[in-house]
């Protein structure tokens, strides 16, 4: 509970907490929200909270949210006829010094080792919702018996598959960056019946691209403009149904292109030029 009370308190760090935990109003918030009489000291908190494994502070996150959900308690963050899913990597942990047997280590030349932690972090969001909710996160450490390290892909594969596993009613859609944008994470996607909307950039994506151009000229792309009440015009071109890329020719996507015009000036984000 002390460790809890660390991240909602808002302690900037551990150091800061153990510096504060005997004042008056921390002990009677620690007493009176968290049932804590005496907060053990830092070395104490990691001795005991190291050994917890982060996959088991993973039921309140489910039961939690699923409750919710069984209430339709959600129903504002319904969106595309689903729930989306932000999935995003963040770091959580970095030094040259201190080290455990689960850190991923980055190697530069001629320097000291970088030992880092990371996480896969999934968060239920909404675009006209200020909130979020947090799903439950999947820790990019060192894996047993892994030579290399641990990455935001291999981690997506473990989350992903755990996050069907613990909602496996809900319309999930993920959203995710063009990091995800391949063959083997866009399959298990599908296996797991789980939609996606993932940014692509046309470096990284050549072939998505060339493709999207080529029936662009052929005219086999859909687009339309509308000019919203800010003034701002909105454009949107779209094709269903196309390779992903080359090595997975049959692995088929929908490709939405989105540009917006302000002022006269043109921000093209992704792809082509405008057909008019
Ligand atoms: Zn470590």
């Amino acid at each position: 509970m002390s460790g809890l009370a660390v991240f909602s308190l808002k302690f900037p760090s551990l150091l800061k907490f153990d510096e504060k935990r005997n004042e008056a109003r921390i002990r009677a918030n620690l007493q009176s929200l968290f049932g804590v009489r005496q907060a053990p000291c830092d070395t104490q908190l990691r001795a005991v909270c190291d050994q917890v494994n982060p996959a088991e502070l993973r039921a309140p996150f489910i039961h939690i949210n699923q409750r919710l959900y069984d209430h339709r308690l959600l129903e504002n963050f319904r969106y595309l006829e689903g729930f989306l899913f932000s999935i995003n990597g963040t770091g959580q942990f970095a030094s040259s010094s201190v080290c455990c047997p689960q850190c991923c280590q980055r190697h530069h030349r001629n320097g000291p080792i970088g030992y880092y932690h990371q996480l896969l972090a999934a968060v239920l969001v909404h675009p006209d919702q200020k909130q979020v909710l947090p799903l439950f996160p999947e820790a990019i450490t060192h894996q047993d018996g892994e030579s290399k390290n641990d990455c935001e892909l291999n981690a997506s594969k473990r989350l992903i598959k755990q996050l069907r596993e613990a909602f496996p009613n809900w319309p999930i859609r993920v959203v995710e960056d063009s990091l995800f944008a391949n063959g083997p994470h866009i399959k298990l996607l599908k296996e797991l019946n789980i939609g996606y909307i993932i940014s692509v950039k046309p470096e990284g994506q050549e072939s998505l691209f060339e493709e999207v151009k080529d029936r662009f000229f052929k005219h086999e792309t859909e687009e339309f403009e509308v000019l919203g009440d800010d003034k701002i015009v909105r454009g949107y071109r779209w094709i269903n149904e196309i390779p992903l890329n080359k090595s997975y020719p049959d692995l088929q996507v929908n490709f939405l292109d989105y540009w917006e015009i302000r002022d006269g000036k043109e921000f093209i984000f992704r792809g082509l030029p405008r057909s008019n």
